[in-house]
């Protein structure tokens, strides 16, 4: 019989004791149906939770359909509280209550399933985003979800609160170098031209700050063709921001209060502010990586000065070139086999890496005993070394020598591994820091030029600006990158906003005079116009939605996402289209080449 489903009297996550007597009238999907014969029982749910119903003969109608229902039916119940006595559930929040159902509405049924919503056996992938629907019926998905939703409400609210001004800017654009390949759409009416898919609002962002907006926040979508891997998609939403008349403080400081916020209403906890800050070069010597992952030790050590007295070839070599050895030391000796530091080394190989010289502390009868790896050549110098970097008996000293640059990074890695196998990150500890004075420009040694580390609108600092074209590579920018955990989080920079400088920042880039007015004439005539100085920065909504849901992946976060080649299972985009639709851009499309 007709159920006024439109007319809920509850939801099934909320019956609770007190409600036992009530008459209640719930909707949502058969998430599992027992029939015992005599008693058939439905656990119904929906996103708030389950509810347990009873169907007994005395209501027959019912009873004989609940007999028939199936995981994922869609039914809507009349029915009363009923009190489970002492068979309570406590696995249910409505587990000491059951309703008795006294009349249903099987208002559709469900085809058999590709894979059930009730359990949480992973099907592969491309099933998953093929039938995504029924994968967002999971609770654990709808819990990443609906706190998705509380972190973008969160932002929201705190930059309305603070003044800024939320405005839309295209996606039908030119070209902005981020530094991605662009996604381009054909003209129709302009044919054999092309739009690109913006891989961030960055000068729009700008032009608002000269246009006089003072303040300006968005949730916008962002476009990059890059190759994908778990933490890239080709369509992501950025929290975009720019901010007239400030300095590198003022955006911080803001933007540390927006964090903390967002913390607050999204998990309800407290980051103490403000928070650290710390140099590009701290960070790199560090922890041999400017986004550091600051909630354990394992530092990386510079002991090129000691190498100059040993006589090993693997360093020499390296200190000869102008290069240095640096190191880490780690305790917790049992975990750290030969098949896990073997494996290492190949790891470390395999990313272009020579090897890892090692070598372990141990007390013998004359006092510093180095055992294993490269003990032989350091034994001279046992216990000097062990004095300045602080190793004890039962250590383990990694070394890297090459030019700082390759020292940092395989020893990243190396203790990025470390700090996993001895079990030293602590999993609920969220560490924020700030880092900042970055280079302005980074050789790019392939193509032989200097290139923008962040992107061509950032300002060189203003001590710095005397060296740009005499020692480019020295000036340090007005960037200020966000890290959480070991992960870039959000990235920022106080911009140029004198068409002076930015002329002679293009130049340096190699971007010629034509080329610059070719694409950028816009944003050099705004510049010409009375540009107040400005700062700004973005965040991947995607990614802090992914690190404070504690999930694996991007793709777990977004709610139709791609896989990694590219593609929507769900739609099967991308697809052909008709010759007719390519007629209209006058596109014609080459052959494919032979896989
Ligand atoms: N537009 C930059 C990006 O998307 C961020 C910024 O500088 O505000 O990476």
């Amino acid at each position: 019989m007709a159920v006024a489903y439109n007319k809920r009297t509850h939801r099934c996550g909320e019956l609770r004791r007190p409600h036992v007597g009530q008459h209640v009238t719930l909707a949502g999907w058969v998430n599992t149906a027992r029939d015992h014969g005599g008693m058939a029982f439905i656990d119904l749910r929906d996103h708030t939770g389950i509810t347990q119903l009873r169907f007994t003969p005395d209501h027959a109608a019912a009873h004989e359909l609940a007999r028939s229902l199936h995981n994922e039916d869609v039914i809507a119940i009349e029915g009363m509280v009923v009190s489970r006595g002492e068979w309570t559930n406590p696995k249910l929040t409505t587990g000491e209550i059951e309703v008795e159902v006294t009349n249903i509405d099987v208002l559709s049924r469900c085809d058999p399933l590709p894979f059930q919503v009730n359990d949480d056996f992973e099907a592969g992938e491309d099933l998953q985003l093929r039938y995504r629907f029924l994968h967002l019926r999971r609770p654990e998905m709808q819990e990443i979800f609906r706190l998705r939703d509380r972190i973008a409400r969160a932002i929201r609210e705190f930059f309305h609160e603070h003044g800024f001004v939320e405005i839309e800017t295209p996606f039908l654009t030119k070209s902005t170098p981020e530094g991605a390949r662009d996604y381009l759409v054909p003209s129709r009416v302009r044919a054999g031209t092309f739009y690109a898919l913006p891989q961030s609002p960055q000068l729009f962002k700008q032009l608002f700050m000269i246009s006089g907006f003072d303040r300006y926040a968005q949730i916008v979508r962002c476009f990059r063709d890059e190759d994908l891997r778990l933490d890239r998609q080709p369509e992501f939403t950025q929290l975009d921001m720019e901010m007239a008349f400030v300095q590198r403080e003022d955006v911080m400081d803001i933007v540390e209060a927006c964090v903390q916020r967002i913390f607050k209403d999204a998990l309800n906890i407290d980051i103490p502010l403000p928070l650290p800050r710390m140099t590009e070069h701290e960070a790199t010597e560090r922890f041999g990586i400017d986004r550091p992952d600051t909630r354990f030790g394992l530092e990386l050590l510079d002991v090129t000065d000691l190498m100059h007295e040993v006589d090993f070839n693997v360093f020499r070599e390296a200190i000869d070139k102008g290069g240095v050895v640096k190191c880490i030391v780690a305790s917790g000796g049992d975990k750290l086999t030969r098949k896990f530091t073997d494996a290492l080394a190949e790891e470390l190989k395999g990313m272009g890496g020579a090897g890892l010289p090692l070598t372990k502390v141990a007390q013998g009868a004359g006092g510093v005993e180095l055992q294993t790896g490269i003990a032989k050549f350091l034994q001279p110098i046992a216990a000097k070394l062990c004095q300045k970097i602080g190793a004890v008996t039962g250590d383990t000293v990694f070394f890297m020598p090459g030019t700082n640059a390759d020292a940092c990074k395989y020893l990243h890695h190396v203790r990025t591994r470390l700090g996993t196998i001895l079990d030293l990150i602590p999993k609920n500890k969220w560490d924020l820091l700030w880092v900042v004075d970055f280079p302005l420009l980074t050789w790019d040694e392939e193509e032989k030029r200097w290139a923008s580390t962040h992107h061509p609108f950032t300002a060189p600092l203003d001590e710095d600006l005397h060296m740009l074209d005499t020692d480019p590579g020295k000036v340090r920018d007005k960037a200020y990158d966000l890290v959480l955990n070991g992960t870039e989080m959000a990235g920022g920079s106080i911009r140029i906003h004198r068409k002076d400088v930015q002329t002679q920042v293009f130049r340096i880039l190699g971007i010629s005079d034509e080329e610059a007015k070719e694409k950028f004439e816009f944003l050099l005539d705004a510049l010409r116009f009375g540009a107040p100085p400005h700062g700004g920065i973005a965040f991947g909504l995607d990614r802090w939605v992914m690190k404070l849901a504690q999930a694996n992946s991007l793709r777990d976060v977004i709610a139709f996402p791609k896989t990694q080649r590219a593609m929507c299972p769900l739609t099967n985009a991308p697809s052909p289209v008709s010759k007719k639709q390519l007629d209209e851009l006058y596109l014609a499309l080459k052959p494919l080449p032979n896989k």
